[in-house]
C-alpha cells in the first residue's frame, strides 16, 4: 500500500516523461487539465482532472500510455484511473473516502472551493447580451473596492454568471496572488453556517473558523444568492458578513437568477445589494452563440477548419436557451464524430444532437404562426410578388430569393429552429433550411444590396408589429 507522498511521486515521474515526449502544445492541451492526485484505491491512482472531457481524451488516448509509464515506476500492479473535480466534489458530499488532502473530512467545516480554471475573461465571448456585465466585472476586477460595491450579476441559469464570477476572482489574483479570495455559493454558505453552529463542544473553536474563514475575504463571491430565500438565520449571517467585509471596504460579487429587487429575503439584505450596480447577462443572440462555439472548439480540436460551417449554424440553432446546453451540445457532436471516426460535418451534427437538440413542437403557436404570416406579407409586398409565388416549387430566383430572406429573418432575428422554419416554409427539412440561410450570409457578404434588402424588411415587420 502506498502513502500519499509516494503516489504523488509516481505521478510526477509519469509526468516529465510525457513532458519529454510531447511537445508543449500537445502536453498543454491534454495533460494540463490533470490539476492533482486524488487517491490511491485498489490499485489504482485516481488523477483529478478539470471536466468530462479532458478525462473522456485521456481516457480514449493516453490512459494506456501512462500505464505502461507507470508501470515501470512501480513494482506492485498499479495503474491510473481518472475523476472529474465534479465526481470528486460528489464523492466528498458523499463522504464515503478519505481523500489526500483532507485527512480528517469529520472535522472540516468549510468547504472550500475551487476557481475554475477556464472560467477566465480570456474564455468568456461578449456579445450585445453580456457585454454590459462583462465590462463592469473587468472593471471590479481591475480596481476592486472601489467603482461599484457589490456588483451584483443576475440572469437565467447557464448563461454566465458563475463563469464571469470566477473570472474576476482570477484576475484579481493575478494582480496580487496574497489577495484572500473566497469563492461560496449560497448554499454552501448556509450549510457552512449550519455546521458551525451544530451543536458539539467543539461549537466555539469551529464557529471561530468559519468566522474568520468568510471574514478575511479580500474579495467574497457568493454565487446564486437565490438560495438564501427561506433561510432567515443564515440571511441575518449573511447580512452581518456583509457589513463586516464593507466596512472593511473589500470587494463583494453576487449573482443571482433574478434581480435583487425580486429576492424573497430580508429587506435589509436587497437595500444592500442595491448599494452596487446590478447588471444582467440574457440570453444569447444566434451570432454570440456561434462566437461562443467557435471559441469552444478550440479546446475539443488542434484544427477546427474541419469542422463543417454549418454546423455551428445548426448546433447554435438548436441551443437557444442556454450556453451550458450549446456547449453540451458541441460536446457531443464533438464526441460522436471522434468515436465514430467520421467527419464533422453537418449531416453527422443532426444524427449526434437528433435526441437531444431542442425538440421544437412543429404545432403552430398562435404567436408564431401570427409573426410568420406578417413576415411573409411584408416580403412579398417588398419584393412585389405573392404569397402564392412564395409558397410555390417555382425555382424562379426571385422566388427563391424572397424565401431565402424569410428563412434568413426567421432564423437570425427570431432565433426559430430550423425544423420549425422548415415547417413554415412547407415542409422543407433542415438542412435546406440551413442551406438557404448560408446562402444569404454568403450573399450578405458578397454584395451589401442584399443586407439592405434584409434591413428594409426588418423595418417594416418592426413597424408593423409596434
Ligand atoms: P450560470 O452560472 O449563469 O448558470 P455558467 O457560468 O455556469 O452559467 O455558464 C455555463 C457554461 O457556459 C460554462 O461552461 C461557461 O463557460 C459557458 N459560458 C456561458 N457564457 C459564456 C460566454 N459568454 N463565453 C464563453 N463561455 C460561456
Ligand atoms: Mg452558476
Amino acid at each position: 500500500m502506498m502513502d500519499n507522498a509516494e503516489i504523488e511521486q509516481k505521478w510526477l515521474k509519469v509526468k516529465e516523461k510525457l513532458q519529454k515526449k510531447y511537445d508543449a502544445n500537445t502536453f498543454d492541451e491534454h495533460f494540463a487539465p490533470i490539476i492533482d492526485v486524488y487517491k490511491y484505491q485498489n490499485g489504482y491512482i485516481f488523477l483529478i482532472v478539470l471536466n468530462e472531457f479532458a478525462k473522456y481524451r485521456l481516457i480514449k488516448f493516453y490512459q494506456k500510455e501512462m500505464n505502461a509509464l507507470l508501470a515501470e515506476e512501480c513494482e506492485e500492479k498499479c495503474l491510473f484511473s481518472f475523476i472529474t473535480t465534479e465526481e470528486v466534489e460528489k464523492e466528498k458530499v458523499a463522504n464515503e473516502v478519505v481523500s489526500i488532502n483532507q485527512p480528517n473530512p469529520q472535522e472540516k467545516v468549510i468547504t472550500e472551493r475551487i476557481l475554475r480554471p477556464e472560467y477566465t475573461f480570456d474564455n468568456y465571448v461578449t456579445g450585445e447580451a453580456n457585454r454590459e456585465a462583462f465590462t463592469f466585472s473587468v472593471k471590479v476586477s481591475q480596481s476592486p473596492n472601489v467603482t461599484v460595491n457589490p456588483l451584483y450579476i443576475f440572469g437565467d441559469v447557464g448563461l454566465g454568471k458563475t463563469h464571469l464570477m470566477m473570472a474576476i476572482g482570477h484576475a484579481i489574483l493575478q494582480n496580487n496572488i496574497n489577495t484572500n479570495v473566497v469563492y461560496t455559493t449560497a448554499q454552501q454558505f448556509a450549510e457552512d453556517f449550519f455546521a458551525s453552529k451544530n451543536k458539539n463542544q467543539k461549537n466555539t473553536e469551529v464557529s471561530e473558523r468559519f468566522d474568520h474563514y468568510y471574514r478575511s475575504a479580500d474579495l467574497l463571491l457568493v454565487d446564486d444568492i437565490q438560495f438564501l430565500t427561506g433561510k432567515p438565520g443564515t440571511q441575518d449571517e449573511f447580512f452581518k458578513l456583509f457589513e463586516i467585509l464593507f466596512e472593511k471596504n473589500k470587494q463583494i460579487v453576487i449573482t443571482s437568477d433574478r434581480p435583487a429587487s425580486e429576492l424573497d429575503i430580508m429587506p435589509r439584505l436587497k437595500s444592500r445589494f442595491a448599494w452596487g450596480i446590478p447588471v444582467d447577462v440574457r440570453k444569447p443572440n444566434f451570432e454570440l452563440r456561434k462566437s461562443i462555439l467557435k471559441r469552444k472548439v478550440l479546446t475539443l480540436l488542434s484544427d477546427p477548419s474541419v469542422v463543417e460551417e454549418r454546423v455551428y449554424d445548426y448546433i447554435a440553432n438548436s441551443f437557444p436557451e442556454n450556453v451550458r446546453e450549446l456547449e453540451g451540445g458541441l460536446r457531443r457532436f464533438w464526441a460522436y464524430c471522434v468515436s465514430f471516426n467520421c467527419p464533422f460535418t453537418l449531416d453527422n451534427a443532426i444524427i449526434a444532437l437528433e435526441s437531444i437538440a431542442k425538440k421544437d413542437n412543429n404545432t403552430t403557436d398562435e404567436k408564431s404562426s401570427a409573426l410568420v404570416d406578417r413576415i411573409k406579407e411584408v416580403t412579398v409586398k417588398y419584393f412585389n410578388i405573392t404569397i402564392k409565388d412564395l409558397m410555390s416549387d417555382s425555382r424562379k430566383q426571385e422566388y427563391v430569393y424572397a424565401r431565402h430572406i424569410i428563412i434568413y429573418i426567421l432564423r437570425n432575428r427570431y432565433n426559430f429552429f430550423l425544423k420549425k422554419i422548415g415547417f413554415y416554409l412547407g415542409g422543407k427539412d433542415h438542412a435546406t433550411v440551413a442551406h438557404a440561410c448560408n446562402r444569404i450570409e454568403d450573399m450578405i457578404k458578397d454584395d451589401s444590396s442584399t443586407k439592405q434588402d434584409i434591413d428594409n424588411i426588418l423595418k417594416k415587420i418592426e413597424q408593423k408589429s409596434e
